[in-house]
């Protein structure tokens, strides 16, 4: 996936595959290699947790009452995704969630976050109520909560009904009511018995690969789009939070947003400015206004543009005191100053050009990036707790009859909780860790070729095969 303004490329392009790096990383020394922490080290009340989303992983797309999403209407869409894969059957979570929530238990993980998809439950996005979209999602957390394992609601992860989009979708501010109605039908349908949540899900990809490169469903371009959607966006991030409150007792709020650490990729004032603005879109964007510091209009002017869609009391309504912040993180960007790239004026300089390690969606592998990103969110004064709500890699498994090998997979795990733990040590109030992902899944655009699942999906037969990455949280997540 790649976020682009014009013409820059800012990192999450598959189009970049390397084969190269990734087995380079493969053959990286990993059997032997001490951990450096155990378990305890996180502390006794560290949540740790695995997670999934609806689109990626349900399939049943038309059983028992559920309508189309945005993306079943853009896999739908010639040449949008790789392969022309689409997500009809995808992992049938539908059919196999049992066995699914089986292997969470086997993993070790006590802590499981999926999402709602939003036709299922509400097949034109409001009104008319879908019992058996509701019966699903309550057999899911009753399994969830038989087996011992704490479920995670996130509302919002993607997969807006189509019958919503036809009215607009992100575009239009009447949004801010039809998710008030879908917030509130899950707080008080799911609130009795879930009581983790997860507003919205990486809103700037939304905006940003949604509705202004049109990488994602529903396949909008244009830079114009971004500010709108990008607003209503912010304001449903916590309208869906006071829902949430307001529904849920003891419930423990928060919402997701991505980050990765940016670096200049030169001191000259132009590319220090360039990243400046990079930081402004990718990490600050979605954050300060929630804390109420409004957007970051001082590293990045044409911002100011979102002024137009704003309207009196906004500043105020795009405040909201969440519990936690979920930050995902899966690799770090260096960008530069590029006069091709109208707009942002910047260019990303990729983990290939600088010949440093990567995964195989070309996203750089950098432990120390995510330890610096979680040091820049503690410094938000008002920010509370953090759990890093996805975190996670997708290498070429070797596959064979005694099981699936994943040593890049297992090596990034390791190295990346280890950078949790440092920045831990120095006050960071991390919380927990949810894994990026149960099961192999569809990526997106990207199809079914990456994999970052910790259990290995044959997509004809569905069989799961736990990789050694999986095996490792197992062990390591034995009491
Ligand atoms: C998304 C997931 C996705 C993962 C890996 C995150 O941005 O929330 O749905 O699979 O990244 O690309």
């Amino acid at each position: 996936m790649c976020l682009t303004f014009g013409e820059i490329v800012i990192a999450r392009d598959l189009k970049d595959f390397r084969l190269g790096n990734a087995l380079a990383m493969n053959e990286r020394e990993v059997v032997g290699v001490d951990d450096g922490f155990v378990m305890a080290d996180f502390g006794s009340d560290f949540r740790w947790g695995t997670a999934v989303a609806a689109f990626q992983v349900e399939g049943a797309v038309n059983a028992d009452g559920r309508a189309a999403s945005i993306w079943d209407t853009f896999t739908k869409k010639k040449g949008r995704i790789k392969n022309s894969d689409h997500a009809d059957t995808a992992c049938d979570f539908y059919t196999n969630y049992e066995s699914d929530l089986d292997l969470v238990r086997e993993l070790g993980f006590e802590h499981f976050r999926f999402s709602i998809s939003w036709s299922r439950i509400l097949p034109k996005g409001t009104g008319e109520i879908n019992q058996a979209g509701i019966d699903f999602y309550n057999r899911l957390i009753d399994k969830c909560l038989q087996l011992g394992i704490e479920p995670w609601i996130t509302v919002y992860h993607w997969d807006l009904p189509q019958a919503l989009e036809d009215r607009g979708g992100w575009k239009n501010r009447e949004i801010v009511a039809w998710f008030n109605e879908y917030a509130r039908l899950c707080a008080t349908e799911f609130g009795d018995r879930v009581k983790n949540w997860i507003v919205l899900n990486e809103p700037m990809a939304v905006a940003g690969l949604g509705y202004t490169t049109g990488q994602h469903a529903p396949g909008k371009k244009g830079i114009w789009n971004f500010l709108p959607v990008a607003h209503h966006l912010a304001l449903c991030q916590a309208e869906g939070g006071r829902v949430v409150r307001e529904h849920v007792p003891g419930a423990y709020i928060g919402t997701a947003v991505s980050c990765s650490f940016i670096e200049a990729f030169s001191q000259s004032q132009k590319d220090i400015k360039a990243a400046k603005r990079a930081d402004a879109i990718m990490n600050r964007f979605f954050i300060e206004p929630l804390l109420g510091m409004g957007y970051p209009f001082d590293a990045f002017p044409f911002l100011k543009n979102i002024k137009k869609y704003m309207r009196e009391g906004d500043q105020e309504r795009l405040k909201f005191d969440f519990d936690f912040i979920g930050l995902q993180n899966y690799f770090s960007v260096v960008v530069r100053h590029s006069y091709f790239a109208p707009v942002l004026w910047l260019k990303e300089v990729s983990a290939k050009e600088r010949n440093v390690p990567s995964t195989v969606m070309g996203w750089e592998v950098n432990p120390d990036g995510m330890y610096k990103i979680l040091k820049q969110f503690a410094d938000y004064e008002d920010l509370r707790d953090i759990i890093l709500t996805e975190n996670g890699a997708a290498f070429v498994d070797v596959c064979t009859d005694d099981g699936v090998s994943d040593k890049s997979r297992l090596m990034y795990f390791k190295e990346h909780l280890s950078a949790i733990l440092k920045a831990k040590k120095e006050g960071v109030t991390v919380k927990g860790y949810l894994a990026w992902s149960l099961i192999d899944n569809f990526e997106w655009a990207e199809g079914y070729t990456p994999r970052f699942g910790l259990v290995h999906v044959d997509f004809k037969t569905q069989k799961r095969t736990v990789k050694d990455s999986g095996k490792w949280f197992a062990n390591f997540l034995k009491k």
